[in-house]
């Protein structure tokens, strides 16, 4: 059970970009970091992100197993940010916390959710190592 999640906040600030220039074409991520316990911190890309130009690609990801993978982060360039089947599909898969950016992707536009779907967004602190 997810309690805390220390979001890095700049990694965040560059999600969001990414999202804004895929736009309207959808954007994701593999999200790394350290879970410690109750306590899950994320701090880095896993992998280098892809463009998704449908949500077909995210549901190709679904065969796709990531050592290390504390979470994801996609946008949903149209409606709320709200985990579709595909997603709640995904989320089991690939860690314990995914963020999803609605349009038009500012930091209040982010909702987060923990792996079997239930709604973290009040556990996630923005990390700012400035
Ligand atoms: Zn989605």
């Amino acid at each position: 059970m997810v309690r805390l999640v220390r979001f890095d906040a700049s990694l965040l600030d560059s999600l969001l970009e990414a999202s804004r220039r895929n736009h309207p074409d959808e954007f994701f991520a593999v999200l790394g970091g350290e879970v410690r316990g109750e306590e899950v911190i994320v701090d880095s890309l896993l992998i280098v992100p892809f463009e998704a130009s449908d949500t077909g690609a995210v549901f190709d990801l679904m065969s796709v197993h990531l050592r290390g993978a504390v979470g994801t982060f996609h946008s949903h360039p149209y409606g709320e940010p709200v985990p579709s089947e595909d997603d709640l599909l995904l989320f089991r898969r690939l860690g314990a916390v995914h963020a999803i950016a609605a349009y038009p992707y500012d930091r209040r536009s982010v909702r987060f959710y923990d792996k079997s779907g239930r709604n973290i967004t009040g556990l996630v602190a923005l990390a700012d190592d400035r």
